[in-house]
């Protein structure tokens, strides 16, 4: 399960044994959608 750190947004594809992000050392991980929220237009 991929996460992507909300402070860098450096993808980390394989968290192991530290839920932190490996670029700048944030703890504030996201997992990653495998789909990008679908725009809806109501119009
Ligand atoms: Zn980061």
């Amino acid at each position: 399960m991929a996460y992507v750190c909300l402070n860098c947004g450096k993808e980390i594809e394989d968290i192991k044994y530290f839920i932190s992000c490996v670029n700048c050392g944030s703890r504030i991980l996201v997992k990653r959608r495998s789909n990008l929220a679908k725009e809806v237009s109501t119009d």
